[in-house]
């Protein structure tokens, strides 16, 4: 099925110029990127952004990070797109993700873990929402 992801190079990513790394890796595994920006959110647009986890005890710091620094949102596009790059990806902590995924290779933290992507169709739904407009997104 043909599926939409937001895929996020979060602001430890982007200060420690990982941008063209996470980048080179979506496009070398045939993820399709249809939109695409740089954002500085402030701490009430990253408390939007994850109102899913405003209970969770990581809410405070996650949000407070996410809106430390530029970040790069962008939207990918293909078949089975949300698994695929969740693949890519690799586990939340970097410590048990399989070997080659980004976070694997580039995370320093649970936390500051490089990227984030939509974990299932409604939740991209949102999150593509959140920060892109149609005219945005390229066909
Ligand atoms: P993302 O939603 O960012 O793609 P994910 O779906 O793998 O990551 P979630 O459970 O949705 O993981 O958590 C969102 C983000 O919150 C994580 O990517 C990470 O930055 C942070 N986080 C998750 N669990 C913890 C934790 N136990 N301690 C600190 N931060 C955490
Ligand atoms: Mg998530």
């Amino acid at each position: 099925m043909k599926e939409r992801t937001l895929a996020i190079i979060k602001p430890d990513a982007v200060e420690r110029g990982l941008i063209g790394e996470v980048i080179k890796r979506l496009e070398a595994n045939d993820l399709k990127i249809v939109a695409m920006k740089m954002v500085y959110m402030n701490k009430a647009q990253a408390e939007g952004f994850y109102a899913v986890h405003t209970e969770r005890p990581f809410f405070e710091s996650l949000t407070t990070f996410m809106s430390s620094g530029p970040a790069v949102v962008m939207v990918l596009e293909g078949e089975n797109v949300i698994g695929r790059y969740r693949e890519l990806m690799g586990a939340t902590n970097y410590k048990e993700a399989a070997e080659g995924t980004i976070r694997r290779e580039f995370a320093t933290d649970i936390e500051k873990n490089v990227v984030h992507g939509s974990d299932a169709p409604e939740t991209a739904a949102f999150e593509i929402s959140y920060f892109f407009n149609s005219f945005e997104i390229v066909d």
